[in-house]
């Protein structure tokens, strides 16, 4: 048997009389019994402390898992159908003794002896091991809230403490947004594309501090939000938060159809012992990113100048990185296990983000064919496209989009040739021609300072106690040229002591572009001194405004 997420603190195997049978290791995953009679058994004790959207969290308030993290897998046996039993833990390890009710959208297993009820402990049932994987579940005494997109019940589960929670807002605007997403993918039926799955589709949300993230699943999806982002009832305004979780509901359903249907052929099947290669995530992942907000547009949830500011937020996370100069969307996505998800102090020097700079290519991309097609087309016809061919019949035709075909898809789905467009901005690390590219879809890109110094050091820094420290030196920048480094823990600027981002903003506000200051710092143990120019800041905040009303309509249109 197989396990992947390397949890498991002990495991033990029993055979039909409980009898103890020898388990020997096989490699970093994988266990081999030695033959006994009748079933083996086997008790696993796995550690689950982590609160992710990743693995599993279990404390007396609530517990939550993937499957990744919890079964093992009988090699041999991932065709096979599997029935679980979830069990709610002994009341007086619950908080409060509280009864536990369980979310998911893996189906009870009816008919079966035990089956659970609705949001109730009991039997679950699962095609196989990749379903049993793949619908994760959530227990405890959450908020719930349904409601119906397109016919279709949909369930939004709240797990942590956020007084005053507007959940009747939140399910409106969820319910706008699965809708305009279901319209894009199918026109013509409306149809979902998760209930050979399930018969509902469950956001599964906690609630903390400070967090912000998701994780997508053939019907739900676990999702991560501060508290301090969502919506409270009897306050009107959006604010910034709460169009992120909004985006991040977007984001997680929009994956249902690209990425858990339509795959990089790399994916098609996903080998889950090894670290799967793909160019590809530009295309699943930058979409996914594109389409995210703008759905949000076309739902009405935001209206186009807070679209616009969205926008123009990811073009400023994208420009301001050195390692859009280094590192082409094709080979960040390639190198995502090794690099993306390994990030250091260098990565914004020598890494670009698939998500955001994808994001980019298909605002490039979507422009670009509605220039060329005079409006008759979009990237949603090659999102269509890609659905029709990959993704509505995956479970019979089981293949994937391969890792060259990207160029003759557009050109089946819009007659437009982008071989050189591919080479430029997907392939090559050209600098994206945004102002161009917005000109043409009636909007006026402006370039401005960030800061609001008259000066600026070009660092992103951390405050550690009492102490300023240089997260981030950008390379090329007055920092980077004076001979600064990550890590230095920043002391004074011109003889005066610097404790905080405030106390160097009010020092530097006293400077000019072109005057010479000394900067000390400690580098590990030891006090450094260097001689540094100031320059004005790198215009590394932008604004989009539109040109023509007319144009607006026609950017963001569904043609
Ligand atoms: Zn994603």
């Amino acid at each position: 048997m197989r396990e992947f997420a390397r949890q498991i603190e002990q495991l033990t195997a029993f055979d039909g009389q409980g009898n103890t049978v020898r388990l020997t290791k096989l490699d970093r995953n994988t266990w081999q019994a030695d033959a006994c009679k009748g079933p083996l058994r086997l008790d696993a004790m796995i550690y689950c402390y982590d609160l992710s959207v990743r693995s599993a969290h279990l404390d007396d308030s609530h517990g939550f898992f993937n499957g990744t993290s919890l079964f093992l897998l009988p090699v041999g046996f991932e065709e096979h159908p599997c029935l679980l039993e979830v069990l709610p833990p002994p009341a007086e390890q619950r908080r409060n003794h509280r009864e536990w009710q369980v979310h998911t959208s893996l189906p009870e297993a009816e008919g079966e002896p035990g089956a659970a009820p609705r949001h109730g402990f009991g039997w679950y049932r699962a095609p196989d091991y990749d379903a049993l994987i793949d619908h994760p579940i959530e227990m405890g005494t959450p908020q719930l809230i349904r409601f119906e997109a397109c016919g279709v019940p949909h369930e939004m589960v709240f797990t942590g403490a956020a007084p005053g929670l507007d959940l009747e807002r939140i399910a409106e605007d969820a319910r706008r947004i699965c809708e305009a997403q279901i319209a894009l993918f199918e026109p013509e039926t409306r149809e979902v594309p998760f209930l050979d799955s399930s018969d509902r589709y469950v956001f599964l949300t906690q609630i903390t501090a400070n967090s912000y993230g998701g994780l997508e699943h053939r019907a739900s999806t676990a999702l991560m939000i501060s508290r301090n982002d969502l919506p409270v009832v009897g306050r009107e305004e959006q604010t910034d938060g709460y169009r992120n979780f909004l985006g991040l509901i977007s984001h997680e359903y929009f994956h249902t159809w690209h990425v858990k249907r339509i795959k990089p052929a790399a994916f098609a099947p996903y080998d889950l012992s090894r670290e799967a290669h793909t160019e590809l995530l530009w295309v699943f992942e930058g979409f996914t990113s594109y389409y995210d907000d703008l759905m949000l547009l076309r739902s009405g949830v935001v209206d186009h100048d807070a679209y616009l500011k969205l926008l123009a937020k990811n073009i400023a996370a994208v420009q301001r990185n050195p390692g859009r100069r280094k590192q082409s969307v094709a080979e960040s996505s390639f190198d995502t296990w090794t690099r993306f998800y390994r990030q250091d102090e260098n990565s914004p020097n020598a890494l670009v983000s698939y998500y955001s700079k994808g994001a980019l290519v298909a605002l490039g991309l979507d422009i670009t064919i509605r220039q060329t097609t005079a409006g008759r087309h979009s990237l949603d016809d090659v999102v269509r496209l890609l659905w029709n061919r990959f993704g509505r019949d995956f479970h019979r035709v089981g293949k994937g989009v391969g890792e060259h075909e990207m160029t003759a898809l557009v050109a089946e789905a819009t007659g437009i040739d982008t071989h050189e467009f591919m080479s430029r901005y997907v392939n090559g690390r050209d600098e994206l021609p945004l102002e161009e590219w917005l000109s043409a879809a009636g909007h006026e890109l402006t370039w401005e300072p960030v800061a609001n110094t008259p000066v600026a050091l070009d660092v992103r820094s951390r405050v550690q106690g009492e102490q300023l420290v240089l997260a981030v030196v950008y390379e090329g920048g007055n920092a980077h040229r004076a001979g600064l480094s990550a890590n230095d823990t920043l002391v004074a600027i011109d003889h005066l002591r610097v404790r905080s981002v405030a106390e160097l903003d009010a020092l530097l506000a006293r400077y000019r572009a072109g005057e010479t200051v000394s900067v000390h710092v400690f580098r590990d143990d030891e006090l450094r001194e260097f001689k540094l120019t100031l320059e004005a800041p790198v215009k590394t905040a932008c604004r989009i405004v539109p040109v023509t009303q007319e144009q607006t309509a026609a950017a963001t249109s569904n043609p």
